[in-house]
């Protein structure tokens, strides 16, 4: 990092990683400004910076600040690049970086780096777990864990670097030159920060960007979009596909290939969901590349459960299998969620009403023979349930009566399932907390 020593730094947006980047860079002799939106009478983070001798603006972004000529501006990746600050710093030719390009530079350890607009969390942990028990110590970071450049400066040759990235962090990327990258997929996303799907894939892409031989570019062969980026990624290519063999990671005869190694049979695997074999073939493919053994690999593929919140198995009681997939805020994720499972289904869904139908739900509906709705969007669920001749349809207020209900409703051989395809914000902070509430609700209600 010397080559921040007597440079002026801007830090733009607190949160954790600002926090981390604004101590990192002053330890290693950086001038720091912070600036922060949040008032400063009420701004702790800031006052605590400060009394460590960094100046601190809070209140608002004023575009003058940045006649105090910078060498840098650390953004926070949450802040568009459509803020004054940011469009001027980047009109005077200011380097505009994120946290995730400082722990890049700082790192002794070898990184992996997983991004894809889904699959991003479930893949890193699978990555963190396959790692266990190999010669190098994996150490979560980014998105999911600790930020990044906190976990980079502790990291030595002996370690590895699992970083979860978003498209956010990578646009603030320099110099990232991860030992493996990951794309998953790339769907029609965060359009409103990005502005075009052009500008999202360029975005995605910087994970590859400066890779070279040495490195290893891990990708979906079946994603069009993906496929386009592999092309022009100066790395060695590790396809993956689950529809064809190819000369990476695929699936043949029920069994998981890499190159002509079988590995292990997808029946043996207890994750369930179509999308969960794409995140587990990127997952070996990244690990084995790193180090990874076979037998410490094929112990995650038959234990790992999945992450929590995320079609997390939680339960089997009296015949009756119950999955928590809180984190399935939107149609596309409650219809993976859906079609994961052979076994009928009760589906426990609602929340917030962002205004839209559930008609594409129908499909995947075929399959549920009881729903029970709540929240905001209980009604609409319930006319799409009619519509795809789901049998039962009930409504209950609190997760506990949900949970009740479902239970009351189903048989034995069920999947009783909550994937709300709807944001919590109607009844709960967060989907976490939505999600304990269910698992809560099965394990002290339904399993006591
Ligand atoms: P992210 O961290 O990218 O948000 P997660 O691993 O948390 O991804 O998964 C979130 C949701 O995205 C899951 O509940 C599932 O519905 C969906 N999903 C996960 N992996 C994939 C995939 N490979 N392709 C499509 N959808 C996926």
């Amino acid at each position: 990092l010397e080559q921040f020593r007597g440079k002026h730094v801007l830090i733009l947006g607190l949160a954790k990683s600002g926090e981390a980047a604004a101590k990192l860079l002053h330890k290693y002799g950086a001038i720091i400004t912070v600036n922060d939106a949040k008032p400063y009478a009420e701004n702790e983070q800031a006052k605590n910076l400060e009394g460590m001798g960094m100046r601190v603006v809070c209140g608002h972004h004023p575009v003058e600040l940045l006649d105090r000529s910078f060498d840098y501006l650390v953004k926070n990746p949450g802040i568009p690049y459509t803020n004054p600050i940011v469009q001027e710093a980047t009109n005077r030719g200011l380097p505009v970086i994120t946290e995730v390009e400082i722990s890049s530079l700082i790192s002794d350890a070898e990184i992996i780096a997983i991004t894809g607009s889904n699959g991003k969390t479930t893949t890193t942990t699978l990555v963190y777990e396959m790692l266990k028990n190999s010669l190098k110590t994996p150490h979560l970071a980014g998105n999911i864990g600790t930020v990044s450049c906190e976990v980079a400066e502790q990291l030595t040759e002996q370690d590895i670097m699992v970083l979860e990235v978003s498209s956010f962090q990578l646009l603030g990327t320099v110099e990232f030159k991860p030992k493996v990258s990951v794309l998953l997929n790339l769907f029609d996303a965060h359009l409103d920060y990005h502005g075009t799907k052009d500008e999202y894939i360029k975005a995605k892409s910087k994970i590859t960007v400066n890779q070279d031989g040495n490195d290893y570019f891990v990708f979906n062969a079946d994603d069009y979009e993906v496929a386009k980026v592999a092309q022009s990624s100066q790395a060695t290519l590790v396809p993956f596909s689950t529809k064809k063999e190819c000369d990476g990671l695929y699936i043949k005869d029920q069994m998981i290939y890499f190159k002509n190694d079988k590995l292990i049979s997808l029946e043996e695997v207890v994750l369930p969901g179509a999308h969960n074999v794409e995140n587990i073939l990127a997952a070996i493919g990244a690990s084995i590349l790193l180090g990874a053994n076979q037998e410490q690999i094929k112990h995650v593929l038959k234990t790992f459960t999945g992450v929590e919140h995320r079609l997390q198995f939680v339960e089997e009681f009296e015949g009756r299998r119950f999955y928590n997939d809180s984190k399935a805020t939107n149609i596309l994720a409650t219809k993976k969620a859906l079609e994961a499972f052979k076994q009928p289904i009760v589906l426990l869904a609602g929340g917030l009403d962002r205004g839209n139908e559930f008609t594409e739900l129908k499909d995947a509906l075929m399959n549920v023979h009881v729903l029970v709705a709540f929240g905001e969007t209980k009604d609409k669920l319930a006319e799409a349930a009619r519509d795809a001749g789901v049998q039962s349809i009930v409504f209950a207020e609190f997760m506990e009566d949900a949970v009740s209900l479902a239970f009351e409703q189903s048989n034995r051989g069920d999947v009783i399932l909550l994937s709300p395809a709807c944001a919590s914000w109607d009844q709960y902070k967060t989907f976490e907390e939505r999600g304990n509430r269910f698992v809560d609700a099965v394990r002290n209600v339904i399993c006591k």
